[in-house]
């Protein structure tokens, strides 16, 4: 009798105890789970034939049970302060294709990684291209730790040498809290000794607020949290970031402190990105300092990049290094975010990219940007 076997599955973003009950189902030991782990991330290789302390059947098994498949890479630029960005080409909700960004940003002592978790953003916050152009669907966990994955490649990481990746930010396109089903096992593969191993604080998930999973998050994950505020009350954070509206700023703040408690995190930070005339004023900063004097709380700010159509313009410098004053007088720590990779357009909330087809699913771009193809 003829039986059609199975396609390959992708073991990319398959957590420890995915891989074991996957290696399980052909009889193999849960070891063998963690040499796979190691294989894939810690020394990048994705040819079965290569992992050579497996055992020879296993590997066989493998070569036809299995794929290691990673996102494939359209281009890739480089700014003169040498942060990087790459074009990751993934398939659309509606069969058509995709661009997704991700960037790499050195700096003396580190290296952080911003990525992607969706294809747009539903939430459609009032500055950010990605949020004014929609929604197409949820990257999966596979395409979310395959942009560490290529990043690490594509920058000459040696398995034997020091990291290059020491820091990740979902800080990228979309809102990982809402597609926390693909977010959760990426995160945990970053976290995993025999995964990216990083500590976890050098993983930070940004979220514009999603209040009941940030009570999920709290018994699921231990990661550093930060959290888009940009405005001190809810009649101005309604306005720029709608999911207020569900979730007004007390309840996220309680949700905020709660996540520290149960994590025994050392802070949150808040994003607060400086909008001219709209959120910089001093009166701002005081109300800002209230809410969040007392807490272990850092607030990051952010000067707004601009993108075309968008009616909102970059803060002054100057009200910016007001405001920061205002909050540090305060009792608030508060930094300036500083600008990367602008000339390549990979700075924070920096559109690139472009709508090909219109009459496609209408998507965004927002941190890092996207193109739409037929
Ligand atoms: N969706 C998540 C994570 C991605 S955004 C979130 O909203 O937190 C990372 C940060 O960039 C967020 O604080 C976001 O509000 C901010 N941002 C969005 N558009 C921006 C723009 N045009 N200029 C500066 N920052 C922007
Ligand atoms: Fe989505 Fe974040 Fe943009 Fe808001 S700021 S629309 S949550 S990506």
């Amino acid at each position: 009798m003829m039986s059609e076997a199975a396609p390959p599955v992708n073991l990319l973003g398959m957590t420890r105890a995915e891989l074991e009950a996957f290696v399980a189902g052909f009889g193999a030991k849960p070891y063998r789970a963690r040499q796979l782990l190691k294989w894939i991330y810690r020394r990048g290789e994705s040819d079965f034939s290569r992992m050579t302390d497996l055992a020879r059947e296993f590997r066989a098994e493998l070569a036809v049970r299995a794929q290691v498949t990673v996102p494939e890479i359209v281009s890739e630029r480089t700014a003169t302060d040498g942060t990087r960005k790459w074009l990751l080409r993934m398939p659309g909700a509606a069969g058509n294709e995709q661009v997704v960004e991700t960037v790499f940003i050195p700096e003396p002592g580190r290296g952080t990684l911003c990525i992607s978790s969706q294809i747009g953003c539903a939430l459609d916050c009032s500055f950010c291209a990605t949020g004014a152009q929609g929604f197409n669907r949820n990257l999966t966990a596979a395409e979310i730790i395959g942009q560490v994955w290529l990043a690490n490649r594509e920058l000459g990481y040696d398995p034997g040498g020091e990291r290059i990746v020491t820091n990740v930010v979902l800080m990228g396109m979309g809102e990982p809290l809402a597609n926390y089903r693909s977010v959760l096992p990426a995160m945990q593969l970053m976290l995993d000794d025999f995964g990216y191993d990083l500590s976890r604080r050098r993983v930070t998930l940004s979220t514009s607020g999603l209040v009941p999973q940030i009570y999920r998050l709290a018994e699921d994950a231990n990661v550093a949290l930060a959290v888009s505020l940009h405005a001190p009350n809810d009649r101005l954070r309604d306005e720029l970031v709608p999911i207020n509206r569900k979730h007004p700023i007390a309840e996220l703040l309680a949700a905020c402190w709660h996540y520290l408690e149960r994590q025994n995190g050392r802070s949150v930070t808040f994003e607060y990105t400086m909008l001219d005339g709209v959120n910089d004023r001093p009166e701002h900063a005081r109300e800002l300092a209230g809410l969040l004097r007392g807490h272990q709380a850092k607030v990051n700010l952010i000067p707004f990049n601009t993108f075309p159509g968008t009616r909102y313009r970059r803060s002054l410098a100057e009200a910016i290094r007001r405001f920061r004053d205002l909050l540090m007088h305060g009792g608030v720590m508060a930094t300036i975010r500083k600008t990367r990779g602008d000339d390549i357009d990979a700075a924070c909330g920096q559109l690139r990219g472009q709508v090909l087809d219109r009459t496609q699913v209408r998507l965004g771009s927002r941190v890092f940007g996207l193109a739409v193809r037929a």
